[in-house]
Formats: C-alpha cells, structure tokens, sequence
C-alpha cells in the first residue's frame, strides 16, 4: 500500500487553486456540444449548435430542439394541445369553475 501524492497549485494567498493534473470533475465526451439534444427525449439530434434556429426542422420557439422522431409524433394540430394539472380536475368540481379556471391557465402560460 504505497501512498498517494496529488500535486497542488497553490496561489499567493495559500488558496488551492488546483489539484491533481488530470483531474477533470466533469469529464466531456469528444463530441459533446456539437449537436442539440432534443428537449423531449433527450437524444442527440442531427442539428448542429450553430445551425441558426430559422434554418432548422423541429426547434420550437421558446421550448428547444426537437429530434425527428418525436417532431413527427404529432401531427402540427397535435401541438397546438395545452396541458393543464392534474390537480385542477380535482380541486375545481364544479365544471364551469373547472372551465374558468382552465382558461385563465391558457392566457397565463400560453
Ligand atoms: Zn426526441
């Protein structure tokens, strides 16, 4: 059992700046960074960072990069769908309070 040496940089106030020579705490694949990972299922997709968002298939305004599988999983009436709550269905029991309700979520989050 030998002992372990770390190698530290030290500044001029005594503070440790650096330890180790390779220690990387949050190591990055080679290609990492290169291309958009879909908001949805989190694959790397085929568009490139760098791709200007008004030359690209699948990003959504205000929400992200889409891949192509889940871009083509609705059809464009398919996303124009708003989700609310779940609790909404029970904390509103009465229909036209539970309608109010639902449509002031939409003018506040849509
Ligand atoms: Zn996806």
């Amino acid at each position: 059992m030998g002992e372990q040496h770390v190698s530290l940089q030290i500044d001029e106030n005594n503070n440790v700046t650096k330890v180790g020579t390779q220690l990387e705490l949050f190591p990055t694949p080679v290609n990492a960074g290169i291309y958009e990972e879909c908001i949805l299922c989190g694959v790397e997709t085929t568009t490139l960072k760098t791709t200007h968002v008004d030359f690209r298939t699948g990003y959504i305004e205000g929400a992200g990069q889409l891949c192509r599988e889940c871009y083509m999983k609705g059809s464009s009436e398919g996303r124009e769908h708003i989700s609310i709550p779940k609790h909404y269905i029970k904390t509103y029991s009465n229909d036209m309070e539970l309608g109010r309700e639902i449509r002031k979520y939409y003018y506040q989050n849509y």
